[in-house]
């Protein structure tokens, strides 16, 4: 499954259809919710003056035919205006309702992993970002590469060329499953689910281990030096594109907050001239957004296309994040991103993420002896070894550490009895806790062969053993 995304450039007219759409949608969300809600409080006011539990009023399914149902029976009287709208418009909705429940009640359970998921609320129609998904229907790429064809919506052109998808259509290696539409910075997107048969492509260098630390005063910093991704010596600099944005973003802020703003407590509406210095902005902050994902993929794509296996470390930054003078440079070159992307990168190229242990140490130790420093400021931008007067960068010198793990154990080893390890418990009890889903490759019993496509850990114990043979 792979998606692809389309900045579209529809006429006037097109975007009030695409507006129309977007509004059905959430129209049909609202209702449904409601219709749902009514449901429960009827059932409940009814079970209260003892009406036998089958002579209720019957339940709502939570589930998407059920709503579509008792929207079919609905629409007339709710919406008479249904038949401007394309019925994905108001499936949509209903699906998004239908999700949104069934996550609650999964939530409420206990079979779902991550944060509490409340019971869905209604969308407001200022605060809701604009979307429509079409699943049926005439869903096209044109063969002029320059528009996109969507039930009800018609021919709508793109900014840019879809001749990357277009060709894969042609060629028969890709099938459109859904496209979804949205507005996103004042702009509307269009981006299709397509399910593409990829052809696996052989590992590029095999045999290169590269270890990547990930920081602050550098994006990256990697153990060796690879030409068109780092610098000679290894460096990938931070373009720290928020704090270059700082100045321009807190004069549009200061234009923002002289201006009459919304406010909840007295129902104070937004003037126009305020909405208008948001738009701007806003717009400071994607432009921000959009030059932080375009050197993330830069980077990840050159490490992907280049390298046999990329060891980082498993960074603690939902913890990180709680220091509040780091959070900000913590955030910006986005730590969690760079190894999602390397996760499926590293697989479609066939080469393979090594994950390091949250506990090794792979700052406070040396890279030339081997000694462990028993502490380390984060304010000690170069490492001193005292054992053997190593003088080095102290982002290089982990980069070395993480490279050398993978690079003395071996490919095999690691499979062997890496990947399989539990961390023992004394030294693993934080990080099991503070990490309720773990990864894959956790099960040892695999070939390297199936492996490469997963993400490996090396446990403590284990980078431990081989810390000791130095
Ligand atoms: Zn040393």
């Amino acid at each position: 499954m792979r998606a692809y995304r389309f900045a579209l450039d529809p006429t006037p007219r097109q975007v009030r259809d695409l507006e129309r759409h977007a509004g059905a949608a959430r129209f049909a969300y609202n209702w449904a919710l409601a219709t749902v809600k009514a449901n429960l409080s009827q059932r409940a006011a009814e079970a209260t003056y003892d009406i036998a539990a089958d002579e209720l009023t019957p339940a709502l399914m939570w589930n998407l035919p059920a709503l579509r149902r008792a929207w079919n029976q609905a629409k007339d009287e709710v919406a008479p205006w249904w038949t401007e709208c394309s019925k994905e418009a108001f499936n949509t909705g209903l699906d998004g309702v239908a999700r949104a429940l069934r996550n609650f009640r999964d939530s409420r359970a206990g079979k779902r992993a991550g944060r509490t998921v409340g019971f869905p609320r209604f969308k407001s129609r200022r605060r809701t970002t604009p979307s429509v998904r079409f699943t049926t229907g005439a869903i096209r790429v044109e063969g002029d590469r320059t528009h996109v064809t969507l039930p009800r919506l018609g021919r709508i052109k793109t900014h840019e060329s879809t001749r990357k998808l277009a060709r894969r259509i042609e060629q028969g290696s890709a099938r459109i499953l859904t496209a979804t539409v949205r507005r996103e910075a004042g702009r509307w997107f269009c981006s299709f689910t397509c399910e593409v048969q990829r052809t696996e492509r052989a590992r590029t260098r095999p045999e290169v281990v590269v270890g990547v630390d990930l920081g602050i005063t550098h994006l990256a910093v990697l153990s060796s030096a690879i030409p068109g991704v780092s610098d000679a010596d290894g460096f990938v600099p931070n373009p720290r594109h928020l704090g270059r944005a700082q100045r321009a973003l807190a004069r549009v802020s200061r234009r923002v907050s002289r201006r009459v703003g919304p406010d909840r407590r007295t129902g104070q509406r937004p003037s126009k001239r305020w909405e208008k210095a948001n738009r701007q902005r806003n717009r400071v902050h994607h432009r921000v957004a959009d030059l932080r994902r375009d050197g993330l993929h830069k980077l990840t794509t050159g490490l992907a296309t280049t390298i046999g296996t990329v060891v980082v470390e498993d960074l603690n930054v939902a913890g990180m994040l709680k220091n509040r003078k780091l959070a900000r440079h913590l955030c910006d070159p986005s730590f969690g991103e760079i190894r999602r992307q390397l996760r499926y990168k590293m697989c479609w190229s066939g080469g393979r993420l090594v994950v390091a242990d949250r506990w090794f140490p792979s700052s406070k130790t040396c890279s030339a002896c081997g000694a462990v420093k028993p502490k380390l400021s984060l304010s000690t931008r170069v490492f001193r070894c005292e054992h053997c007067g190593l003088v080095i960068d102290r982002d290089l010198n982990a980069a070395i550490n993480l490279q050398r793990q993978v690079a003395q154990s071996g490919w095999e080893t690691i499979n062997g009895r890496g990947a399989d390890q539990k961390t023992k418990p004394g030294l693993a009890g934080g990080c099991e806790a503070s990490t309720p889903h773990r990864l894959a490759g956790q099960d040892g019993d695999r070939s390297p062969v199936t492996a490469s496509c997963d993400e490996w850990r090396l446990t403590h114990a284990h980078s431990q053993r081989i810390g000791g043979r130095h």
